[in-house]
């Protein structure tokens, strides 16, 4: 009897959303309505569960996406990620080091990459990653902290991206912003630490949120140029900054060159000395830590 629970517990996967998704499994494509219920009962797991339309009202709390991992994670700790990189994105946003070992749960790799974008979706909803929420928003952990605080300010609205804000927004992304203002003033080492907030110029993640970021940069997941610049280049558009423009144009505008920001050479944000490695620009910020 016990053994016929833990099968059954074992094979069970319960997905509640909101969204439309397109559930591949096999030649199996199953479409459900916003607000239905999916239930996955079988023993051939992992399935993929691809998010392909967005509505634009709020989540209820019965309407949750039931949290998962993402394949081959085991930890949320950063100490202790020893997860792989799927694509580039994966690379950028997690600091984790590349695959060796086994494939992702998918014969295509587009469709992983697009199915570990959506984890934000996943953590805003998980009581563990979530440090303040109101009607609004939700603030979470970021996974692979850059920084030694480092939060994500998330809209419960579900904003793709950067591309789709217009003025309407403002309102929405001024309450983001005094929220993570809010953030840092709780934060004990306030005084001593710089913050900033604000938005990478291209996301690699869906659902737009706004990084609130300490500037010592101390973190095991910071790990390549690519994290380092979106942090300390013009990569890095201010809250402020946007929520201008988009007061002014009506929309956020990302210059085609933005990409190349990524490949800039290692330089210190605080004295603008060139670095050649990683770990030698973590050396050289210690020395400003101490002074
Ligand atoms: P970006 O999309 O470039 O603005 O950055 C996305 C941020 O999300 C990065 O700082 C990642 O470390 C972080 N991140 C990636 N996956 C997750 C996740 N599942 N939960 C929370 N944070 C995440
Ligand atoms: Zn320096």
């Amino acid at each position: 009897m016990w053994t016929v629970w833990l099968w059954a517990k074992a094979i069970r996967l319960l997905v509640l959303t909101t969204f439309k998704p397109h559930v591949t499994h096999l030649y199996n494509q199953v479409s459900i309505k916003p607000g239905q219920r999916l239930h996955m009962v079988n023993q051939l797991y992992p399935y993929i569960v691809k998010f392909t339309e967005e509505t634009s009202t709020p989540r209820s709390s019965a309407e949750r996406i039931k949290p998962t991992k993402r394949p081959h994670e085991k930890s949320d700790n950063p100490a202790n990620i020893s997860t792989s990189s799927h694509t580039d994105h994966h690379a950028m946003n997690s600091g984790s080091p590349p695959q060796k070992k086994t494939q992702p749960p998918s014969s295509d790799k587009s469709e992983s990459a697009g199915y570990w974008s959506q984890g934000l979706k996943v953590s805003m909803q998980d009581p563990k990653m979530q440090v303040y929420k109101d009607d609004r928003v939700v603030v979470i952990k970021d996974k692979y902290p850059k920084a030694r605080y480092h939060w994500l300010v998330l809209p419960w609205d579900s904003i793709s991206s950067l591309k789709v804000l217009r003025s309407e927004h403002c309102d929405l992304l001024k309450h983001m912003q005094h929220v993570g203002d809010r953030m840092v003033q709780q934060c004990p080492d306030a005084q001593k630490r710089n913050f900033r907030l604000g938005y990478h110029a291209i996301p690699s993640m869906s659902h737009v949120h706004m990084h609130v970021i300490s500037q010592d940069f101390d973190s095991p997941c910071l790990k390549n140029k690519k994290h380092w610049n979106s942090f300390t280049t013009e990569y890095f558009i201010e809250s402020q900054d946007l929520i201008a423009m988009l007061e002014a144009d009506g929309k956020v505008t990302v210059k085609e060159s933005t990409n190349e920001l990524l490949k800039l050479p290692l330089r210190c944000h605080i004295c603008r000395k060139e670095q050649s490695t990683i770990p030698k620009l973590k050396d050289h910020l210690s020395i400003h830590r101490s002074s």
